[in-house]
């Protein structure tokens, strides 16, 4: 058997379940993955140890609970520290009602990811596409596979890290090389780069390869060649600013309602979302989605009604057009139209320790970055937070590290966490929880952290009390909404975020438009519309973000039928020359 095929393993005592489950995966998957079945879980676990010894990949492990089984939740509880990174899965039995509390109970401890319904028939797509998505999200946060961009830098720069993290949550399959590794000097020389400037690029997918040497993210966007800026003279209906969720269900709506429609993205699709390694709570995915996931599929569905994307470029101004909005480019370029949808979400809020900032993308890194979880493995790390984004970042990388410590300011996680995020970490072994903590200073060995310095909440100086050892440092404290590129004559509230609706003061703020009371979701300048995060008093949740995008779409619609275009020229559209061309930026 060729040891770099991926392994699929399952396990239980139920003589009927291991034979049916045997078959559909063999019979499925058998030409891409060694399956194998056995008939006790101290077979299973010594099978899962001996694969470990022998360095293979295990991609799902399946164990089953019910009336015939009742081992299966334990043996996948514990399979975890063989695999950390293999999807576990429990199969159940349909109409087997009776276990599913402890089933749902034994899923919220994270004992396994999945429940999976045992296959009655012959071809049961259900089953089957439940199995081909974990293994997708499997493959996903492995990064194997096929290389179309191969990338090679330094482990630990904070550029390469970026561009690693970007690539990948816009769903390009990167092949990252550390500099010094076989494949990369093995690359540079067959490129005659003796001395390169790193990161190097090299785009593998076109007709000849093209290199990159420290390329901008302008610089990326052209060579990948995918989205060009519109000619000058092309007015959108909605230009969207933003593709997290908010922005892509709005590209989505507005595109299937006809609505010409542009997205403007300065880093990947996804937003925040796009970080998650796991949505549980997003109605209608009961396994829970990956968030690149979820973000890729809104994309290629909002692409496929006829959304425009300008990726990797982002909005730096906007300004008034006579009646149109002008919303200008990091590129240099200028795009018109009729409406204007924010959607720029959230920056993460910064420690402000010096010492940690100087070490970003060398062990301390804003947010939960999935692609970097696999590189914890083997090692104590510390994650600052109370909310549930921290939360979930502790579970992520409990999978990989030896041991997480979660660090929170407040005295108890309850104010700030949901509940079953909390008894999730309760439950998981390596993870401990420090309350009543603050992070003041931190240690490093030749620029990569090694320790950050601990001491009281509420004490009266920064003296350390405590060093805890710490191979990564996950920040995530909250966040400031992403607004600077507006004019300050759209409203916002004490905190930065962009005020909407009827409740505050109108007026036309410099846009030329008459006076009226604003949509739900328009901004103090007529419009010009907020949704998602950066809107004052949203929820913060990617469902409550899509319903912030598809709700907008009306009113774009009530907005334009107010502002019609110029009436055409004889015989064809509103040329340029038609339209006011006396743009005034903020
Ligand atoms: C790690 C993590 C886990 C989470 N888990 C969950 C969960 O399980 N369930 C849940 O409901 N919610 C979860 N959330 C919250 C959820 O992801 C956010 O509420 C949601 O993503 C907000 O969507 P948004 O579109 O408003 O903004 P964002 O997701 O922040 O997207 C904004 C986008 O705008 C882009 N942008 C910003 N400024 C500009 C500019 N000037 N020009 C061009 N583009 C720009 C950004 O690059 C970004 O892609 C999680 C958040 C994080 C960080």
């Amino acid at each position: 058997m060729d040891h770099s095929v991926p392994v699929m393993l399952i396990a239980t005592t139920d003589p009927a379940s291991r034979r049916i489950l045997e078959d559909e995966l063999r019979r499925r998957y058998g030409a891409d993955y060694e399956v194998v079945a056995c008939a006790h879980y101290a077979h299973g676990r010594a099978v899962l140890e001996g694969l470990r010894h022998w360095n293979r990949a295990v991609a799902l492990i399946l164990g089953c609970y019910g009336p015939a089984d009742r081992s299966g939740l334990d043996f996948l509880r514990r399979a975890y520290g063989f695999h950390p990174a293999a999807k576990r899965g429990v199969v159940v039995i349909w109409g087997d009602f009776a276990s599913a509390p402890t089933v749902f109970r034994a899923i919220a401890q994270g004992y396994a990811e999945l429940m999976i319904i045992r296959p009655e028939r012959a071809r049961d797509e259900e089953f089957h596409g439940a199995i081909t998505d974990a293994l997708d999200d499997w493959h996903l946060a492995q990064g194997v596979g096929f290389e179309a961009v191969r990338l090679i830098g330094e482990v630990g720069d904070e550029r390469t890290h970026a561009l690693r993290d970007s690539l990948s949550r816009n769903h390009i399959p990167v092949g990252f090389h550390p500099v010094g590794s076989e494949t990369a000097e093995r690359t540079l020389e067959s490129l005659g780069l003796r001395d390169p400037v790193l990161p190097v690029m090299v785009l593998q997918f076109t007709a000849s390869p093209i290199v990159l040497e420290n390329p901008s993210d302008l610089e990326i966007a052209e060579a990948m060649g995918v989205t060009r800026p519109p000619s000058a003279d092309k007015i959108f209906d909605v230009v969207v600013v933003g593709a997290g969720p908010s922005g892509l269900a709005t590209a989505v709506y507005a595109s299937s309602e006809g609505l010409s429609t542009m997205v403007v993205e300065g880093e990947a699709v996804g937003g925040q979302a796009g970080t998650s390694s796991l949505i549980r709570n997003y109605p209608g995915f009961s396994r829970g989605v990956s968030g690149a996931h979820l973000a890729y599929r809104s994309f290629q569905q909002a692409w496929t009604l006829g959304t425009d994307f300008l990726f990797m470029r982002k909005a730096m101004g906007l300004g008034v057009d006579g009646a149109l909005f002008a919303v200008s480019i990091s590129d240099g370029s200028v795009v018109r139209c009729r409406t204007v949808v924010v959607a720029t979400g959230v920056d993460y809020r910064r420690l402000g320790i010096p010492q940690l900032e100087d070490l970003v993308g060398r062990g301390v890194f804003y947010g939960a970055t999935v692609s970097e979880a696999p590189s914890m493995a083997g090692r104590h790390v510390c994650v600052v937070g109370g909310g549930n984004s921290a939360g979930q970042a502790v579970l992520h990388l409990a999978k990989y590290a030896k041991k997480v410590t979660l660090l929170v300011r407040g005295p108890t996680l309850s104010a700030s966490m949901s509940d079953y995020l909390i008894s999730q970490l309760e439950a998981t072994r390596n993870v401990a929880i420090s309350c009543s903590t603050v992070i003041v200073g931190a240690r490093d060995r030749d620029g990569f952290l090694t320790a950050v310095e601990v001491a009281a909440s509420g004490a009266a100086d920064a003296t350390p009390s405590e060093e805890i050892e710490a191979g990564g440092l996950f920040v995530l404290i909250g966040s400031v909404p992403r607004t600077s590129w507006l004019p300050d004559t759209v409203e916002r509230d004490p905190a930065g975020f962009l005020r909407t609706g009827a409740s505050r003061d109108v007026s036309d703020a410099g846009s030329g438009r008459p006076n009226r009371v604003p949509l739900a979701l328009e901004t103090s300048m007529p419009g010009i519309f907020a949704i998602g995060d950066v809107r004052a008093g949203s929820i913060k949740r990617v469902a409550t973000a899509v319903g912030d995008g598809a709700t907008v779409v009306s009113m774009l619609h009530t907005c334009l039928a107010e502002n019609p275009l110029p009436a055409p020229a004889p015989g064809g559209a509103a040329t340029p020359e038609e339209l006011p061309g006396d743009i005034r930026f903020n």
